[in-house]
């Protein structure tokens, strides 16, 4: 989902206001308040899967909804096919608000069934006993005027004089309107949606249309969806929509269905807009494989929001930008085909969604440019120094939809991933986690995406993970550079904005541009301090550090050493000899450079030794060392020289 703009920031703090005291009447003693608080949060902690419907598969659901946008309200029928994976089934239990009314309980057509409704939980109480693995049936009969939650979880409204009536669930207001199993464990495998509303309007939801059927003053409109499905992104929206639809070309393939239900004053603007969606989903299922659900549709339905929702094949959008299209369809694989496995994991959609937008910049689409769009996120991220991608509080919806950390965060760490592993590894990695057969049309979490990148790459990527999605904050780099000859020195020195990273591993390109050559160099930075060498051909006029943005830092300094080198006298009276060298190094420095910090470093720049020296004359002792190629770096207050070495 995307969240645009300070409206819709405004109308998410007054609903979650609304969210925590939807269910309490007023007139309570704290202490209650407190414990109702307590609850509902333990509820929502660390929230995958509910010990209260974790007994049975969901299999099917039959939703009949009776609704009509001029009225905040829903009457319903659900018949839910489930099998029970524990012994001892006497009741299902489903997850549905308790300001809803149950008006019957039917088990095979016949009823009623005997229920206990509290606390939003729905327990239906069985005839008999079924045994696990045998798949039954239940059908609930409810009605009510539902609380909303979250994001507005149910919504009317109005557009030019027309009422509208739409919902959106994420993450937990499924239960507000009907009685589902409200987990990330199990998806509802297919279900059929109909939608009953005064004959004026039209109703869009998930999958295909099936039937439109006029019945008096009323028309039914049955939806069709055959792929397994989270609550969370079954959704319907009614209004007086006019519809258009438009095709994205496959190779080899049908065309996909774009199917638009638009309000009629945007109409126009809507039909001018809407090639953006092709044009991405061309970019998307040449990069992450087929539209996932390429044998129904791709739709949006236009709602009273300011953002976006990712509903399954029916996306929810109150304008039409290029960005929001991206963004959501991008969900489409990231988010709906692949759900994140827990609310810690929300990056898993929203990181991915925001970065599949940025490569349409990447790609050339839309108005942004792919440099512009990196600086702006890198900038949002480090515009603080702390916080993690993983979402330590799933209890708060806005620490869930962060858009610094769960949005831009996440795409910069999908950068960054890319930029460590290399295009080939990356893309067939991601690919790989899409198709896998535990995961698509599932869930997955962190530690799955990172399995198969690992696969693809051949890379542990521990530690990485550790830093960039555990870890908070990132980092400032100090490259010092100076030149003796035709060999660079390169020495990067780190900072780092928070506490739980001491040090972020990555490969740092630096950019060294100079009369007739211009060569990005990738130093692979394994700790602060680290010197680096290579030949050059010329004088370089400008070094520039990761000129292409792929690095989620800030205040990063470049500064040649040339500026503190040892004035020429003093450099010609520090000898170091002899060179190469068996057993013993002499180093020879004039009193006015004392003390100098001298720092052995190998050719690959690990730092070997490291120690002060006060005297003119020095021994060093090298019979340790292997043989190769050495330098050693003195740091005076005088300034810095580096002294290549050779060890026989
Ligand atoms: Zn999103």
């Amino acid at each position: 989902m995307k969240k645009i703009l300070l409206l819709a920031l405004l109308f998410w703090s007054v609903s979650f206001i609304a969210y925590g005291q939807a269910d309490e009447p007023v007139c309570k003693g704290v202490e209650e308040i407190a414990a109702m608080e307590q609850a509902a949060h333990e509820g929502l902690l660390d929230f995958r899967s509910s010990p209260f419907t974790d007994n049975y598969d969901i299999i099917y659901q039959r939703m009949e909804w009776n609704v009509d946008p001029n009225q905040y309200y829903i009457q319903g029928t659900v018949t839910t096919y489930f099998a029970p994976t524990r012994d001892g089934f006497t009741a299902v239990n489903f997850d549905l608000s308790s300001l809803l009314q149950i008006d019957n309980i039917l088990y095979h057509g016949a009823g009623p069934l005997n229920y206990n409704h509290s606390g939003d939980r729905l327990e239906v109480i069985l005839p008999e006993m079924v045994p696990v693995g045998q798949i039954d049936s239940v059908t609930i009969i409810y009605g009510g005027v539902p609380p909303t939650t979250g994001f507005g979880s149910f919504g009317t409204g109005t557009h030019n004089n027309s009422p509208a009536l739409w919902t959106l669930s994420e993450p937990y207001g499924a239960k507000d309107w009907w009685p589902t199993k409200q987990d990330l464990v199990d998806k509802i495998d297919s279900i059929d949606v109909y939608v009953r509303t005064p004959a004026a309007y039209r109703a869009a939801s998930n999958g295909v249309l099936v039937s439109e059927v006029l019945n008096g003053d009323k028309k039914e409109y049955h939806w069709q969806h055959r792929h397994p499905i989270a609550a969370y992104l079954v959704a319907i929206a009614v209004t007086d929509y006019a519809v258009f639809s438009e095709y994205v070309p496959v190779e080899n393939g049908n065309p996909i269905e774009v199917l638009n239900y638009v309000y009629p004053e945007s109409l126009n603007s809507w039909q001018n807009a809407i090639h953006s969606t092709v044009e991405s989903m061309t970019l998307y299922n040449q990069l992450f494989g087929l539209y996932p659900f390429a044998n129904e549709k791709y739709g949006h339905a236009q709602f009273g929001w300011g953002g976006g929702m990712e509903h399954q094949t029916m996306t929810f959008m109150g304008g039409n930008s290029h960005s929001l299209q991206a963004h959501e369809l991008a969900h489409q694989w990231f988010g709906d085909k692949v759900t994140c496995g827990s609310w810690a994991d929300i990056w898993l959609n929203e990181g991915f969604a925001t970065y599949l937008e940025g490569m349409t910049y990447e790609h050339g689409l839309g108005t942004n440019t792919w440099p512009n769009w990196l600086r702006g996120k890198i900038d949002q991220v480090t515009g603080q120094p702390d916080g993690s991608v993983f979402v330590t509080d799933t209890t708060s919806v806005s620490r869930i939809f962060s858009s610094r950390l769960s949005y831009s965060k996440g795409a910069l760490l999908l950068h960054m991933l890319r930029w460590k592993l290399g295009d080939a590894a990356f893309f067939q990695g991601i690919r790989n986690y899409l198709d896998a057969p535990e995961l698509a049309y599932g869930y997955a979490k962190t530690a799955d995406l990172q399995y198969y990148l690992e696969q693809a790459s051949g890379k542990d990527l521990t530690e990485f993970f550790d830093d960039w999605f555990y870890g908070q904050g990132f980092p400032s780099y100090h490259v010092n550079w100076w030149q003796v000859d035709n060999t660079i020195w390169v020495q990067i020195d780190q900072t780092t904005s928070h506490a739980s990273v001491d040090f972020f591993e990555m490969p740092v390109p630096v950019e060294f541009r100079g009369v007739g050559f211009d060569t990005t160099m990738v130093f692979d930075h394994t700790y602060s301090g680290q010197l680096f060498s290579f030949q050059a051909p010329g004088v370089p006029l400008l070094v520039g550090f990761d000129p292409e943005l792929w690095l989620c830092s800030k205040n990063n300094i470049v500064t040649n050493s040339e500026i503190v080198g040892l004035a020429e006298v003093l450099k010609e009276q520090v000898k170091a000899w002899p060179n190469p060298a068996r057993e013993q190094l002499n180093i020879q420095l004039p009193d006015a450079i004392l003390p100098v910090q001298a720092v052995l470093f190998d050719a690959w720049g690990q730092r070997l030794l490291e120690t002060t020296i006060r005297n003119t004359q020095n021994e060093i002792d090298i019979r340790s060392l292997p043989a190769g190629y050495y330098y050693l770096k003195l740091d005076s207050a005088e300034g810095s020289l580096a002294l290549p070495v050779v060890k026989e």
